[in-house]
């Protein structure tokens, strides 16, 4: 029986994706040629990217806008020193939300002047920190969306004039937002949307070209946009599935649909940890994450009957991150409710035994 998949990433895709995009390594398209042994530069795979990143700016509602999808690779990481590398001249903004956030800064010092605005590492990135202020002279201001190690998720964005850029690797696609108020949103596909090897890239056209250094040509978002996407050989299996995946969700009713379900996953979820007295969750309760939920035992001395009792009910990838612990479900897109139902089924268990 497939197994209720609570990675973090790489983590679950829809099974129908699963299944077609296998067949497109055996036969793509009825060629009898496989995907991954053809010329990306054929018109199937031609098509494959296009319609990839038209549905991206169709779902994001950022069609006609002025945005461009790219699918690049190198993981969101690589956007950690490409963002800087394309848009800092003198000095950027920075919300510090957590290990990623951390990750974006370091590389952003290389290139400019960073202002960490706010941090919330004092209390290990348990929480959103509110209520700063960003200096209107900073070239752009960056933030993480979504903390998937620590499963902290801002909820609101503050409201800045200038240039914004989010790193939306593990919540993209989860939730409406106003796309149109971020300039840049990037995230690697391996969490809601593929398998890693290719990163999402959204920028709007009108925010480049501002920077006096010299760019290396695969570091230019501007190269990557005059080729379509195509400057070099795109990671094409990973670019298909993440097609597959998108398809999956315009079939299903877009983000707005898959929002009602998110939230009700979670609801389940979080009710349970608040009312189990055997757990408790790790971060504050007004910035819980839709997609990454973080608890621990309230008990320590269960842990091993817990482990067992889940890995029994064919649960995967609930051990928390090394550098939080505990455990952390990871409820992305894909995830079924009644997956999340199996989990607290197993909760509830514990407490009836205990
Ligand atoms: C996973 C993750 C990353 C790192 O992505 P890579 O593609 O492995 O570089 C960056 N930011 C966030 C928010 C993530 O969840």
């Amino acid at each position: 029986m497939k197994k209720h998949n609570f990675s973090a990433g790489p983590c679950i895709l829809p099974q129908e994706v699963l299944q077609k995009a296998s067949e497109a390594v055996i036969n793509f398209n009825n060629s009898n040629l496989s995907l991954i042994e053809i010329s990306h530069r054929s018109d199937d795979f031609v098509a494959v990217m296009e319609n990839a990143r038209s549905l991206v700016l169709e779902l994001l509602g950022l069609q006609n806008k002025g945005y461009q999808a790219l699918f690049l690779q190198g993981g969101a990481s690589m956007q950690f020193l490409m963002v800087a590398y394309n848009l800092l001249n003198k000095k950027a903004a920075y919300l510090n939300t957590g290990t990623w956030s951390s990750k974006a800064i370091k590389e952003a010092k290389i290139f400019g002047d960073i202002v960490e605005v706010a941090s919330s590492e004092d209390k290990n990135f348990t929480y959103i920190p509110k209520g700063y202020t960003i200096p209107a002279d900073s070239d752009y201001f960056h933030c993480t969306s979504n903390n998937t190690i620590y499963g902290t998720q801002l909820k609101e964005f503050p409201s800045f004039n200038g240039t914004t850029v989010c790193d939306m690797s593990s919540d993209i696609f989860s939730r409406q937002l106003d796309f149109s108020k971020f300039d840049l949103i990037y995230a690697g596909a391996q969490k809601n949307m593929g398998p890693a090897g290719t990163t999402l890239v959204v920028v709007k056209e009108s925010i480049l070209g501002n920077v006096n250094r010299v760019i290396p040509s695969m570091l230019k978002y501007k190269t990557h946009i005059e080729k379509d996407s195509m400057f070099n050989t795109p990671p094409v299996f990973a670019v298909y599935t993440s097609m597959l995946t998108l398809q999956w969700l315009k079939k299903l009713g877009g983000i707005s649909f898959i929002e009602g379900v998110n939230n009700k996953k979670a609801a389940l979820l979080y009710t349970e940890i608040d009312r189990n007295s055997l757990f408790s969750g790790v971060v504050e309760k007004d910035d819980r994450s839709i997609m990454n939920a973080t608890f621990t035992l309230t008990n320590e001395s269960l842990k091993s009957k817990f482990d067992a009792m889940w890995k029994e009910a064919g649960i995967n990838g609930l051990n928390g991150h090394r550098s939080v612990g505990g455990y952390r479900a990871s409820m992305y897109n894909a995830l079924p409710l009644y997956s999340v139902q199996a989990l607290v089924d197993v909760m509830q268990e514990l407490e009836r035994i205990s």
